[in-house]
């Protein structure tokens, strides 16, 4: 039986999706294979990756001068595969306000120098609470360097909860010439966003768009061809997107199964009823935590509260165990925070239906009333 899974990643999948990737499995349309045993070369998977990589671009309405790329490595080898290409000898800017941005930073200082890269804004308060994050920059709170090669920033900070939920203000005071590099890999896909203030965005498909092994990266095509001297082929963006993805093996699978997770999204409105949904749910959810007189509580400033990750703590860490074998009993999975923060966190993603999140109120709010 499934039951609601508010997993941070791998997550979730429409039923729906996997239903039809269940019946497909031994063999796709009459191919006499399944999708996982057929050649990527072959004219079955090119017609795949080609709709899969069509509907992608109308769901996000990604311009035609970007190109979009099925990578491998997770968006942690995004860490160190974005420096290594965009750098080009100059420095770069970070944004810090949660731990994967965090981690991005430092791979970039790692992998090319800590003097090639500056962090120009950490929100990271260990007095406020004992994780540290719990907010963005004000967009006056930080500047950018205007020769900066390119600013890097995580849109949706996954364990800490922390969202930019208007791309266009926040990012409204970086100089025109520099480059945006977003790691969307949480919320991508949740609600409309504008790819044009991106120069470049990624995402670990796991969250909000299908199986992990898939990385995507969207990236405007004046970017490319700048990739540090020596860089494996496999790791240079201009290669990639020279041989469509298919330089060698791409995770063919996890393609497949994204590309019916676009068809889904597509069916039932696209970006714009999506985030319609996704509102909803961080509305019902968040409501649920701050009418509980104190028993529930969120450390994130309202302004940024993300709709997709929503960690919260019980009053007395002590009935932690209780809530969880509770949870696990009403059909409640996989809501243990994550370890550096501790507590709760739902992971709400696109694949969370509204009725998931009622469900889990419901829960919520018969919990305090037993243990109040
Ligand atoms: C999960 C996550 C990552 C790491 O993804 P991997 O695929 O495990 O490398 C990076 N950034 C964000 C925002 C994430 O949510």
């Amino acid at each position: 039986m499934r039951l609601w899974n508010f997993s941070a990643g791998p997550a979730a999948l429409p039923a729906e999706v996997l239903e039809q990737v269940k019946d497909e499995l031994l063999d796709w349309h009459g191919a006499g294979c399944g999708v996982m045993e057929m050649s990527h070369r072959g004219k079955e998977f090119m017609s795949i990756a080609q709709q899969a990589e069509a509907d992608l671009r109308e769901l996000m309405g990604i311009p035609a001068n970007y190109k979009v790329l099925f990578l491998q490595g997770g968006a942690t080898q995004q860490f160190a595969q974005v420096p290594l290409n965009l750098l080009n000898g100059g420095k770069a800017d970070y944004i810090v306000t949660g731990s994967w941005s965090k981690k991005a930073l430092k791979e970039a200082q790692r992998v090319c120098g800590e003097s090639s890269v500056r962090c120009i804004a950490n929100t990271e308060d260990k007095q406020a609470v004992a994780d540290g994050f719990t907010r963005l920059p004000a967009p006056s709170g930080f500047s950018v360097n205007a020769d900066a090669a390119y600013l890097h920033l995580c849109t949706n900070e996954t364990i800490h909860g922390v969202e930019v939920l208007d791309e266009a203000a926040f990012l409204a005071g970086v100089p025109a010439g520099v480059p945006v590099v977003g790691d969307l890999s949480s919320h991508i896909l949740s609600r409309p966003m504008d790819v044009s203030r991106y120069a470049m965005i990624y995402a670990g498909a796991q969250k909000n768009i299908g199986p992990s092994g898939l990385t995507l990266a969207i990236v405007r095509e004046d970017l490319l061809g700048k990739a540090a001297a020596g860089l494996p082929e496999v790791m240079d963006y201009q290669v990639m997107a020279k041989h469509d993805s298919m330089l060698n093996t791409p995770p063919t699978f996890a393609i497949y199964v994204a590309g019916l997770v676009f068809q889904w999204l597509k069916r039932i409105g696209g970006v714009a009823e999506m985030g319609r949904i996704n509102a909803e749910k961080a509305r019902l959810l968040y409501a649920a935590i701050d009418g509980s007189n104190g028993f529930y509580r969120n450390p994130v400033d309202v302004a940024c509260r993300s709709q997709m990750n929503v960690p919260f703590t019980l009053h007395d860490a002590a009935l932690d165990a209780d809530f969880l074998a509770g949870a696990k009993d009403a059909g409640l999975l996989a809501l243990k925070g994550h370890k550096s923060v501790g507590g709760m966190r739902a992971s709400i993603y696109n694949a969370m239906p509204l009725d998931g999140v009622r469900a889990l109120v419901a829960y919520m709010e018969d919990f305090a009333k037993r243990k109040a």
